[in-house]
This record gives structure tokens, sequence and C-alpha cells, in this order.
């Protein structure tokens, strides 16, 4: 006997997996846990088990905890049990040990700050269930598996969704066993996910987090996750974007699985919107656009919606014929034009456009919209999470129209909430103006959040990824602090990045008792005080160059730079005391005569003067050090939230983003070996890469981001 939903599942999924095959008996019973019959008292001790190994977490979190996390391990060690009856016991124990929920239970939980951002958009009508219930508040999931809270492929024919139709009807979203059946056969059980970014501008570091969340997923669980280019819109598409956005998909570290195209299902999608014509749920409609919005807005039906199939048939050809001009001729959806969602009302699935496409050619003239290409993308690919972000919530209802209306597979669709970083824009259309209006020098300047830009910056993809991790996958809108990247940044480049001497605005520092023709070489280290370390060389002579702001005429307590009779530690090399200094014309100090410590040896049992200064000598007498261009970067918009600005977010820019110093100097180790994109750690100075506009002699830097908070005296 099958006892439970879970188990009529089972005897489905094994007998999709036979075909019409003669039936082996013992297999059968088997896989449908014939005869397996879970006791009550299991299933309390299952849940009991599971509470126990979170039983602090979840004594500190109280009712803010996600108990959907306790699921997993009751339904692994009890396979056959009927999951209402484990939810059932799980919400009775979690009431047992926490007792009934008091005010601060009911309260969202607490948050450090209060979220500055705009709130997400208005309610969504459509209601989620709990099968995909996140936490509203806070990252869901754990550190170690940020995913967790997400429904298992297989317990995709649970409702998750339902939609509200204006005549009091309701749609109650789950797959059909058999057709979830169906759907594990064709993938083995396997986590699908996609990533679907528009080719119409470069990637940014919220596109980092959408990857984190598609790409991660599939990682997390050994599936696997398309890049799907969502190229609909031709007009703002370029091979430019999908090149760029092969490669720093890859750079990010995420391997797609496949990568596909919506433009490439353009024949199926056609197929499918006839199969949708020919169950009268959708129309050719000669409204024009504000035709079309008014009448939306008014909850009125488009005067062509009642046509017979067989003419919308032919008009929708005609259509694709090109028997129209752009605007005469649109087919619409039959969907629910009185809705309360508007996202309901009679959507546009196909538009005439006379563009050519840049994988499609020229072969159509009608384009299908977002609406209608994104979820029969997912289902043709047999999504398992279609996972997306916070904006597209109010489109589930449409999402899981279409799909009911064919007959699909219906992927699990969740949303998270959108990456914004303060004093930043990251909408590429806006990105798109900064480029073209050159307020910026292209997609891959510094001072954007594109990942191009972040690259070229001199940031880490795996500190990119370490902070989406952290940031986690919520849904609650806000503005992240540019510095809790940064935090990420400075970690990776601390553990990894080689040091070395350089100096941004020198002085020149005359050691008077050094003999003009000496020269020889002191020992730098890479990674001082760790195992890895290594030595390099570093010129030593007579001309030495030091910052000009580690020298001051008047000297004070708290100060351990140089000043008239004052000593400091060239790092790696001597202390040096001050003996005299000359001065321009302006009254700015040209130069410094100092006398060097030769007989200093460190760890000798001389103490070294408090103060330690970055400086780079002449590597031969008279030979000047190699100069090199550094740039650094400040934020690249005066306020937090230059997106709430309106339409004055331009005036808002930064004139001080850029700053670059030429002239600083470099020691000739790093010269010789510098490539475009290599990272160093100038000592007292902060992080720096090596700029792709860099020549041999003519080396350029970005400044990546400063050491902790700039250094002290
Ligand atoms: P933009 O407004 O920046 O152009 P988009 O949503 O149009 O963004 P797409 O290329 O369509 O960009 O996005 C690809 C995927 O990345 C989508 O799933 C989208 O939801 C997600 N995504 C885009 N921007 C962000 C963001 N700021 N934070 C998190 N995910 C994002
Ligand atoms: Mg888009």
């Amino acid at each position: 006997m099958l006892q439970t939903t879970t188990q009529l599942d089972g005897a489905f999924e094994y007998l999709k997996k036979v075909g019409g095959e003669p039936t082996d008996a013992a297999a059968f019973e088997e896989a449908a846990g014939v005869g397996v019959v879970v006791t009550p008292e299991q299933i309390s001790a299952a849940v009991a088990d599971a509470i126990g190994s979170k039983k602090e977490q979840l004594l500190e979190d109280r009712y803010h905890f996600n108990t959907n996390l306790l699921l997993a391990p009751v339904t692994k060690a009890l396979k056959w049990a009927d999951g209402a009856a484990v939810r059932a016991e799980l919400s009775s124990q979690v009431e047992a040990l926490l007792g009934h929920k008091t005010e601060a239970d009911l309260a969202p939980p607490e948050k450090k700050k209060k979220p500055k951002a705009e709130k997400p958009k208005p309610a969504p009508k459509v209601e989620e269930q709990a099968a995909a219930a996140a936490p509203e508040e806070g990252a869901a999931g754990t550190a170690d598996d940020p995913y967790a809270f997400m429904p298992k492929p297989e317990d995709n024919n649970q409702v998750h969704t339902t939609v509200n139709f204006s005549d009091g009807s309701v749609m109650r979203i789950a797959n059909s066993p058999a057709v979830l059946a169906q759907h594990m056969q064709r993938t083995g059980g396997k986590v699908v996910t996609r990533f679907p970014p528009e080719p119409n501008g470069y990637l940014h570091i919220g596109h980092a987090k959408a990857m984190f969340v598609d790409f991660g997923m599939a990682v997390q669980y050994g599936g696997v996750c398309y890049l799907r280019y969502d190229d609909t819109n031709p007009e703002a598409e370029k091979q430019e974007y999908i090149d760029h956005i092969a490669e720093i998909v890859s750079w990010m570290g995420w391997s797609p699985w496949k990568v596909t195209y919506a433009s490439q299902y353009f024949a199926q999608l056609h197929a499918y919107a006839v199969q949708l014509i020919k169950a009268g749920k959708a129309f050719v409609c000669h409204q024009s656009k504000a035709e079309i919005e008014e009448s939306r807005e008014q909850g009125l039906p488009s005067p062509w919606r009642e046509r017979s199939i067989e003419e919308n048939l032919r008009l929708f050809e005609d259509m694709r014929r090109g028997l129209y001009k752009e605007g005469e001729a649109t087919l619409r959806m039959k969907m629910d034009h009185k809705n309360e969602n508007p996202n309901m009302w009679d959507s546009v699935a196909y538009r005439i456009k006379y563009v050519q496409h840049p994988m499609a050619g020229d072969e159509w003239c009608i384009y299908p919209s977002y609406d209608f290409t994104h979820c029969l993308c997912d289902a043709i690919e047999d999504i398992t999470h279609s996972l997306c972000t916070l904006e597209f919530e109010s489109r589930r209802a449409s999402y899981y129209w279409l799909l009911d209306v064919l007959d699909t597979y219906k992927p699990v669709v969740w949303e998270y909430s959108r990456l914004n970083i303060t004093n930043t824009v990251l909408s590429k259309r806006k990105l798109n103006r900064l480029v073209t209006e050159d307020h910026v020098h292209g997609w891959d300047d510094p001072r954007l959040l594109t990942l191009a830009g972040l690259r070229r910056r001199g940031v880490a993809p795996a500190s990119i990824n370490a902070f989406c991790r952290e940031i986690g996958i919520t849904r609650n809108a806000n503005v992240i602090p540019y510095h809790k990247l940064e935090h990420h940044v400075r970690l990776h480049l601390d553990v990894n990045s080689p040091r070395t001497l350089a100096v941004l605005r020198p002085l020149k520092v005359v050691l008077t008792n050094v003999p003009e023709q000496h020269s020889s070489t002191v020992q730098g280290a890479t990674l001082p005080g760790r195992l890895e370390s290594q030595a390099y060389d570093l010129p030593f002579s007579r001309v030495v160059y030091i910052e000009a702001s580690d020298f001051r005429l008047q000297d004070s307590k708290d100060y351990y730079g140089l000043a008239p009779g004052k000593s400091a530690m060239l790092r790696y090399a001597y202390p040096i005391t001050v003996i005299g200094y000359s001065t321009a014309a302006d009254g700015s100090i040209s130069e410094v005569a100092a006398e060097a410590d030769l007989s200093f040896v460190a760890g000798g049992g001389k103490k070294p003067p408090k103060g330690v200064l970055n400086w780079v000598a002449q590597p031969a007498p008279g030979q000047d050090p190699e100069h090199a261009e550094v740039r650094l970067y400040d934020v690249l918009f005066k306020s937090e939230a230059p997106d709430a600005l309106g339409d004055s977010w331009l005036e808002d820019l930064n004139p001080d983003s850029l700053q670059v110093v030429q002239g600083a100097m470099v020691n000739p180790h790093l010269a010789a070996t510098a490539k475009a994109f290599d990272r160093f750690q100038f000592e007292r100075l902060g992080y720096f890469s090596v700029d792709p506009d860099s020549k041999p002699g003519q080396l350029v830097f970005n400044r990546t981001v400063t050491l902790k908070d700039s250094f002290k005296k």
C-alpha cells in the first residue's frame, strides 16, 4: 500500500524510469517504499534529533530561526515520512521548546542599521508558501550552505505560489507528480540553475551576487548552471557585450555547464505561441503602445481580444511574414485584464521589429517579450530553481500563468534583493551613460563597480565572492557600505600580494656620509614575517627618495617622520638623521641632507628609531629611479545613494574621484617584472595593481585600496 504522496511520487518516478517495460515488483516496491509505514514515534524521534542538533541556535534566535533548515535531516532519515506530518510535529516540538511566541518573536529581527534604500516595489499579489520561504531579514541559509532553505528538486510538486484571478478563481502552482517525474528523468534529479544576463552592457558587482546565487547553488549541490544570454532586445544588444560577459563570468571563477541564448529557442518559442493561440489564450492586437497602456490602466479589454482562433493564427503568421509595419500589431496573452496584478493585464508576447539580431540575423521580424521568453526558456532548460531579483516578484503570476496554460514543467521561482553599494550606481542604463558621455574612461574604469572595473583596479574575484557570501542571499533591500567590500578586498590582498617599496611623491635626501660612488643592495621581504616570504634586492646609494610628507620642519611628540635633527629608519636598510635641508624659490623643501648609520645591523642590539620610512634609492650613482604614474581613486559619487537623487544623479559625481600622480618612483625589481593586473602592496601606501596602460619604462599603477585606515605616524 502506498500511504503518502511521497510514496506515490517514488512510484511515478520508478515507472517513468522503466518506461513500458514489465515491472519488477520488488524493485517497484522498493522505489515507492511500498509497505513502509513510518510511525508517528519515528517522526517524533527524528524531529527531536534535528532540533537537538541546532538547539543552541534555536534557543538564541527563537522564532526567527528558519525551521525549514530542520526539515532536510528528518526527510533524509525517514525517506517515506509524510511531509505534512513532519511539519506538524516540527512546529509542535519547537513550540514545546520555546513556549508561545512573545512580542519580541513577532517583531522583525533586530537590524544593526536601518536600511536607507528605497523599499522594494509594492508587495506583489502573489502569495508565497512554505516550500520556498526564506527569512525576510538577514542572511538565509547558513555560511556553509547559503542555499539550504531552497526546496530540493524532488520536492517541486508542492504548491509554492498561488495566483488569484479577478473572477475569484485561484491557480495553485505545483507540478503534477507525472510532470515532475519526467523532469527528474531528464535531469537525473540534479539542481539546474541559470544566470540570464541581457547582453546590453558590462556586468557589475550586482551580477556577481546573481552569479553567486545561480552558479553557487549549482556548485553547492553538484548541479549545473547555464549561462543564458537573454537576447530578445536586438537594438540594445551587441557582440562586444556577449564576448565580455563570457570572459568575465569565467574570470569570476564560474564554469557554465552550457552557454545558451534565448534567441536559439526562437523557433520553439514561436511554436509555443501558436499553441497558445490554439488554446484560445492569445490574440493579435492592433492597439498602439499608448492605447494598450490606457486600456490596461482602465482594466478594459482590447477591442481585438475576442477574435477567433483561426483569425489569430492567420494574423500572427502575417506578423511573422513581415506584412505589418512596426507597431501595427502585437501578439498579446489573454490573461486577466482585471487582475489586481498589472502583470496579468494581457501582456504583450510578441512585437514587430525590423532589426538585425546579433545571433539570429534577419530570420525574424517578430521578437518575443521578456514575459513570454524567460519562463519558457526556464522550462525548456529544465531549470529547477529560477532565481532572480525582487523586482520580478510581481511577475511570478504571469510566469506561471504561461507555463500552466502550456502545461510545461514549472521551476521554483525565488527572488532576492538587488545589491546596491554606497556612493555608486549599478544599473546598466546609468553605467552606459557614464561611459558614453565620458564621465569615466570606459566600462572598465577602475572607479566603476563593473566587474571589469574591479578587475582593472586590482580586486581579486575571490574577494568579490567572499563579499557576496558575507552579505548573503537576502531579501531585504539595502545599500551595502562600500567598506564591506573593501574589507574583503584587503583580506585577500593581505594574504596574497607581495610587498615592495615605492614612493608616491618623492623628496630627495642626500646621505652625506655615503660616498658618491657607493652602490650596494639591501634585502627586502615579499611577505615579512611569513614562511613563504622571499627576499628581493633593493639598491642603496648616496641619493635616496622618501615620501615628501615624511619630512617636516616642525617636529612634534606623536610624529615619527623626519624633521631637522630627527632620525627615522629606512625600511630594510639604515637609520638616518637629518642634518640640513634646502628650500626652493616657493618656500617648499627641495632637498634634505642626512647621515646614515651604516654600522646598524637589524637585531644587532642597537635600538632603531621608531619611525620607519618607505624609500627608493638611485639604482646607480647619478641615475634616477624609474618613474611611474599612479592613479588614486576616491568614491565616484559624493552622496551615499545617488540613485535616490532622481534625474540629478549626474550632478552628484565626485570631481576628485581620480587623482593622477606622475613621477612616483619604483624599485628596479618591480620595474623589471611587473605585468598588467599584477598586484602588490607598496609598504605604507596601500595595495596597487599594474594598469594595462603600462608600457616598458612607463609603468602605471592603480591604487586598489589603502592599507587599513591609512597609516599613522
Ligand atoms: P541592470 O538594471 O543593471 O541592467 P538587469 O537586471 O537588467 O540589471 P540583467 O543582465 O538582466 O541585468 O541581469 C542578469 C541577472 O542578474 C538577473 O537575474 C538579474 O536579476 C541579476 N541582477 C542584475 N542586477 C543585480 C543586482 N544589482 N543585484 C543582484 N542581482 C542583479
Ligand atoms: Mg535587464
